[in-house]
């Protein structure tokens, strides 16, 4: 069949007279196709069963099965073959007669041999133009159903995802929610078509989602939800853009963290207890080495003994201050520090804070000024020992990062739109930008040589974001190495 297809389509040429065959086949050699012979009906119709056949040229007046009777089986059969008629006996009726049963055309004979070529030449091009059609059409079935194989194969992965996904469209509107997004947020049930509102209780996620769905800002965001006691997700939205950039919706993506929530819980508790049974002991050995060094300059004792156990208490310092730092983290992540809530004046607040650290800014020659933007006394909503413990942390950072005979200058802004904002600068060694994303991580220290002598914890910014996350308060830095810090935190203050 192969050879066939290369040499071009067969014609099968059907007529009782040898000489007629051999003659039709000299004519059509010169057209690209191959000609088979059979000199009656039965052996027409048995190479037709086993070949391809793309035309046949029928004798009508043969003897035993005639002419119309081989037509009328291959209509029958269903062969794809264009069929021509040539007959001696040239009446319009009988021509009329084969066309209406579906014959290509009708030859004469005797037949003029281009008339033959031309008549078989365009019923190989109605066959090849047939087979293209097929060809096509095929190729189009076969794209389609690619294409919806494609189409079953995303859904059927989306629906399987372990994490919940929701699409919204420029509107906020759901376009897609798979399985895991109707078990965990709706309760089973399909909110095609639905406001996110509809779906999602939590005012400042929806918000974030409808905001998301609607700019064509490129990077996504990340929040993370509570629902019911012990589920937390981590969600993180992303636009989704058309071909142009343009924002066509906002894909919502929901991590579950909920065991990770678990772990960090029960480390934090592992943490506390360590530290809290930690505390105590080490206190009296702090006490007693005091007490030790008290005695050992009293009775004047060699210097050299005086200065290792003035180092040795100087560690027990840095150790119990280290513990200080881990329980108050501890009870911040808990949520069970500072909550005394009550009217606090902030100015009130920061001038103490601001005294408490003068003698340590004397002692290395540095300005320490407290402004205020103007006469208000801005109040705020917290626990007094908080809002001392983030101002305190950020002063004290600011005196013991800045060199001596520098500046360090607490600033509190005018109230605006129902928050106030308090600058802590200093002209100390700075933080380069790298660092600057990570000093709010526990245990961060930024190392260098600057710092190699400057002790710490790198707990005190984690406990200070701690504090004011759960005060609906922020906190933002700018520095640049070497040029200096401004912690800058914004709170809310109380109506009056
Ligand atoms: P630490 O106990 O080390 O001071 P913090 O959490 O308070 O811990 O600060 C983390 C790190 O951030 C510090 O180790 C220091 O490298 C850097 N840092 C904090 N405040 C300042 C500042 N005002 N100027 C320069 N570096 C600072």
């Amino acid at each position: 069949m192969a050879s066939e297809r290369q040499e071009g389509l067969n014609v099968l040429v059907v007529d009782d007279e040898e000489h007629i065959r051999v003659a039709v086949e000299r004519i059509l050699r010169r057209l690209d196709c191959n000609v088979l012979q059979a000199p009656d009906g039965e052996q027409a119709l048995s190479i037709l069963e086993e070949r391809d056949v793309a035309v046949v040229l029928l004798d009508l007046k043969m003897p035993g099965m005639d002419g119309m009777e081989v037509h009328r089986r291959i209509r029958e059969a269903g062969y794809r073959v264009q069929v021509i008629i040539i007959t001696g006996y040239a009446t319009l009726e009988t021509a009329i007669d084969a066309m209406k049963q579906g014959a290509f055309d009708f030859i004469p004979k005797p037949f003029d041999k281009d008339h033959l070529a031309l008549v078989v030449e365009r019923a190989l091009n109605s066959i090849r133009l047939e087979q293209e059609r097929t060809r096509l059409e095929q190729d189009r079935e076969r794209a389609l159903l690619d294409l919806n194989t494609e189409k079953s194969r995303i859904r059927t992965i989306l629906e399987s995802l372990p994490h919940a996904v929701i699409v919204t469209n420029t509107q906020g509107r759901i376009v897609l929610m798979n399985q895991t997004a109707r078990q965990i947020l709706a309760g089973e049930e399909s909110h095609i078509g639905c406001e996110i509102g509809e779906c999602l209780e939590d005012g400042e996620l929806c918000e974030l989602i409808r905001s998301q769905s609607e700019t064509d800002r490129q990077e996504g965001s990340s929040y993370e939800l509570q629902l019911g006691e012990d589920s937390f997700y981590m969600v993180r939205t992303n636009p989704v853009l058309g071909e142009d950039g343009e924002c066509l919706g906002a894909v919502v993506v929901f991590g579950d963290i909920s065991d990770l929530k678990v772990m960090d819980r029960l480390k934090s508790e592992f943490v506390a207890k360590v530290s809290h049974e930690l505390r105590s002991p080490l206190s009296t050995i702090h006490e007693q080495m005091a007490l030790v060094l008290q005695d050992m300059l009293e009775q004047e004792q060699p210097e050299k003994e005086q200065r290792i156990i003035s180092r040795a208490k100087e560690k027990t310092k840095g150790m119990l201050s280290l513990i200080e730092d881990l329980l108050d983290l501890s009870r911040v992540e808990a949520g069970s520090a500072f909550n005394d809530i009550q009217r606090v004046n902030l100015p009130e607040l920061l001038r103490s804070q601001v005294e408490f650290v003068r003698e340590r800014a004397g002692e290395k020659g540095q300005e320490l000024v407290l402004e205020s933007a103007g006469e208000e006394e801005p109040e705020v909503m917290a626990d007094p020992r908080a809002l001392e413990s983030v101002f305190g942390n950020l002063v004290g950072n600011a005196v013991k990062y800045t060199p001596e005979g520098g500046r360090v200058s607490v600033r509190i802004g005018p109230v605006e739109r129902g928050r106030v904002r308090v600058e802590v600068q200093d002209t100390g060694i700075g933080i380069g930008e790298e660092e600057q994303s990570r000093i709010f991580e526990r245990f961060y220290r930024v190392k260098d040589k600057q710092t190699k002598n400057i002790s710490g914890t790198g707990l005190g910014l984690p406990i200070v974001k701690g504090i004011l996350d759960d005060m609906d308060g922020t906190i933002s830095l700018r520095s640049q190495k070497g040029q200096g810090s401004t912690f800058s935190v914004s709170l809310p203050v109380t109506g009056s």
